[in-house]
């Protein structure tokens, strides 16, 4: 790696993972509040303790308001994470610890430091999406610190110009308001690929590199090109050379948003186009898509909030949801429930596991409790048989052939076809036998590359492992798809990796049947494969296997594809 120099030109790398290209001036930003500010108010004004537990009731008050305020204007996923902050805020948990704390004499500010440290550790200990909120209560820490000691909240405040946001990490609050009309791109020197930052910028449709060693190191106001698909932060770059490659990645954008499918190589070979849904708005929403049906309904996403298990008709009624959008346009594969780990259910999680993504999650919490899945079968027919919709359905987190003979089974007896979700190594190692006894399978590549680097899938530090690129996860899915192409039966991707353009090619080389992704990536991906002839994703699959790193291999393929 190189390092930006003081004379302004060098080149960061870092884990790509939005596409474009974007330059202009680095606006670094510093997320703290001002620590001589914090010293100079010391223990504050407070004349006991209730003082400054309602001095803290105003500012948690103050800070949970612009949460919502900015939820009110931002749509989707953003819209979801900034309510939940706000509800963070307001948590009575993190209150009771604070007073707790301002009863043992600490100051207000000491006191939120410490309670908010207190939850860190405890959303820390449980894993996965939990310990992703890490990052939020830490910023709700310094939002409320700043309202006490009377500072603005700090975080990104929006450019005058067009520039190229550079942060450590940036909190959900930070990128929701995020305006693509002067933010180019998003830079930051931690986060893996599906840490928030990554997710708002694929909605915003802006170019994002992650974990980026030294981005923080670089000069105010210096031009940088940002190259979402490369990694790469270069700075002094000549201008003119930055504008040709900008206005090119401009035109590829262009050329992307008018294909309107069906998916398919430049050669005719058929590549099925599908989205990633969780409930009846997403389905709706993805059906004006250019796509031929639903890869993945996460139906545990439709359950996070909810304490009882629904009835088989409460049940069907929100699957039928989902299946209606399809009826007209294709098929739409249900996955069940996948709760435990990151998706806690509480119906369904088992608690107090020590290491609950080793656990007993997915179609694991049937083993103890048949009846969930038998009624979420049920409930899944029933929303078939009025819809009419062709339904396909899957297990996920399956380790054995038995394990999903026995599944198969069970959803055949309701007419439906039977799949399994290939997320565990050991699954992929055995697909040719799973295919004995299954009709389809289905990389979920997020969990894949977690349970094969044995890296969180969460772990911002660990960007680097948790990347589908690497060669023995794309080792595993090459053997997953071959088994599949001996077999003739459809084997796809839907995880992360199948929005990625470039790498999506490699995946079709390797025999993949088909891609779901967020519907927001199904241009790019669709129109980039449009490109390629079956040879090329043959080379780009042999250039990815065959690469030492994650780097390499994104290097080798963009070279095969003339990119
Ligand atoms: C995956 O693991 O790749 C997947 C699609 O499932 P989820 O992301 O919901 O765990
Ligand atoms: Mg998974």
């Amino acid at each position: 790696m190189v390092t930006a120099s003081e004379s302004g030109s060098g080149v960061l790398q870092g884990t790509p993972v939005v596409t474009g290209v974007a330059f202009g001036p680095a606006l670094i930003v510093r997320g703290e509040v001002s620590a001589e500010a914090v010293e100079r108010f010391g223990a504050g004004p407070f004349a006991d303790a209730e003082a400054a537990l309602a001095a803290y009731d105003g500012a948690a008050g103050a800070v949970a308001d612009g949460f919502t305020r900015k939820a009110d204007k931002a749509v989707g996923a953003a819209a979801e994470v900034l309510t939940a902050s706000a509800g963070l805020a307001r948590d009575k948990g993190l209150r009771g610890a604070v007073r707790k704390h301002l009863n043992t004499g600490s100051s207000l500010v000491a006191s939120v430091h410490d309670a908010v440290e207190q939850f860190v550790e405890i959303f820390t200990q449980m894993g996965g999406l939990m310990a992703e909120r890490a990052t939020d209560l830490r910023d709700i820490e310094r939002r409320i610190v700043a309202h006490v000691i009377g500072e603005p909240e700090p975080g990104v405040q929006l450019p005058e110009v067009p520039s190229v946001l550079v942060a450590e990490d940036l909190a959900p609050s930070d990128t929701a308001g995020l305006d693509p009309a002067v933010v180019l791109a998003l830079v930051t020197e931690r986060g893996g690929p599906t840490s928030h930052t990554a997710i708002i910028a694929r909605q915003l449709g802006i170019p994002c590199v992650v974990g980026t060693p030294g981005c923080l190191d670089l000069p105010v106001g210096l031009d940088v090109l940002v190259d979402g698909t490369a990694g790469t932060i270069t700075s002094g770059v000549d201008p003119a050379e930055a504008a040709t490659r900008v206005a090119a990645d401009k035109e590829m954008r262009a050329a992307s948003a008018s294909w309107s499918g069906p998916g398919q190589t430049a050669d005719g070979t058929a590549v099925k186009i599908l989205a990633n849904v969780a409930d009846g708005a997403s389905a709706r929403g993805a059906a004006s898509a250019p796509v031929q049906g639903v890869g993945l309904f996460r139906t545990e996403l439709c359950f996070l909030d909810q304490k009882e298990e629904p009835t088989v008709e409460e049940q069907a009624d929100i699957y039928a949801e989902v299946l209606s959008a399809f009826s007209e346009v294709g098929y739409v594969v249900i996955r069940t429930l996948d709760a435990g780990s990151d998706k806690p259910v509480a119906f369904a999680t088992h608690v107090g596991e020590e290491n609950p993504a080793l656990g007993v999650r997915g179609l694991r919490l049937s083993f103890d409790n048949p009846g969930l899945m038998d009624r979420q079968l049920d409930a899944i027919a029933l929303a078939a048989e009025r819809t009419g919709t062709e339904t396909w359905v899957m297990a996920p987190m399956v380790a054995t052939v038995a394990e999903a003979a026995d599944f198969a089974a069970k959803v055949r007896t309701r007419g439906l076809k039977a799949g399994v979700m290939v997320e565990v190594p050991s699954a992929a190692l055995l697909a040719h036998r799973m295919l004995e006894v299954v009709d389809f399978l289905s990389i979920g590549t997020n969990d894949l590359t977690q349970y094969t680097m044995a890296a969180d899938r969460m772990a911002t530090d660990l960007a680097h492992l948790t990347d589908p690129w690497q060669p023995a996860v794309l080792q595993l899915i090459a053997i997953t798809a071959e088994a599949g192409k001996q077999a003739g039966k459809p084997v796809g991707i839907c995880g992360e990796a199948a929005a990625d353009p470039l790498l999506a090619c490699a995946l079709v080389g390797m025999g993949i049947t088909s891609l779901s992704m967020a519907a927001k990536a199904v241009k790019p991906v669709g129109a980039q494969l449009s490109l390629v002839g079956m040879d090329a994703c043959e080379d780009a699959a042999e250039a990815a296997l065959s690469a030492a790193d994650p780097m390499a291999g994104r290097a080798g393929v963009r070279a095969v594809l003339g990119l």
